[in-house]
């Protein structure tokens, strides 16, 4: 089984809302609606970091703990739209979201990622963003068997407030 097939075997039944609200048509874009936020809303919104072009933020539905997305703030869906400038960002802002996550969740691996279209498992197609996502020996084995059960043991914000002191800490 290679990491792909085992990601799409994750099982998030909390994603559930986001899917139901997403085919229903209620999100604009939450990227663009976190850039245009005052900087106050960044925990509420489970920002992390604001760079110049780029944002580092924290999944609010993830796949596992410390589910981290690096987006680029301008609104564009195609990877050739990005500039050298926004893929240095991306690549410095990747680094340090598995920096951080190592430094506080301490996860064994990491699948990193960008689905481009709806058809890729995309949630939000129209603003292009990369999935980081922790991993731990035997995420995948259990899952399937408690079925409904969420993995994700440590609340949101506890991880949020982690991982935002280490990102602060390493003074980008
Ligand atoms: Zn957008």
């Amino acid at each position: 089984m290679n990491d792909e097939s085992a990601l799409k075997r994750l099982w998030a039944p909390w994603r559930l809302p986001w899917i139901k609200e997403s085919s229903q048509g209620v999100h604009d874009c939450f990227i663009c609606d976190m850039v245009n936020a005052p900087a106050e809303q960044d925990r509420e919104h489970l920002l992390l970091y604001r760079g110049e072009r780029t944002l580092l933020l924290m999944n609010r539905f993830p796949y596992t703990n410390g589910h981290l997305m690096v987006a680029p703030k301008r609104h564009v869906a195609d990877m050739q739209q990005l500039e050298a400038e926004d893929w240095a960002e991306v690549g410095l802002l990747t680094q340090v979201a598995l920096s951080a996550l190592q430094q506080t969740i301490n996860p064994h691996g990491f699948n990193l990622g960008w689905n481009l279209g709806r058809i890729s498992g995309a949630g939000l197609e129209t603003h292009l963003h990369q999935h980081i996502v922790p991993r731990w020996n035997g995420d995948t084995n259990f899952m399937p068997v408690v079925g409904q059960t969420r993995v994700i043991s440590q609340d949101l914000w506890d991880c949020y407030d982690q991982v935002y002191q280490a990102v602060r800490a390493m003074r980008i």
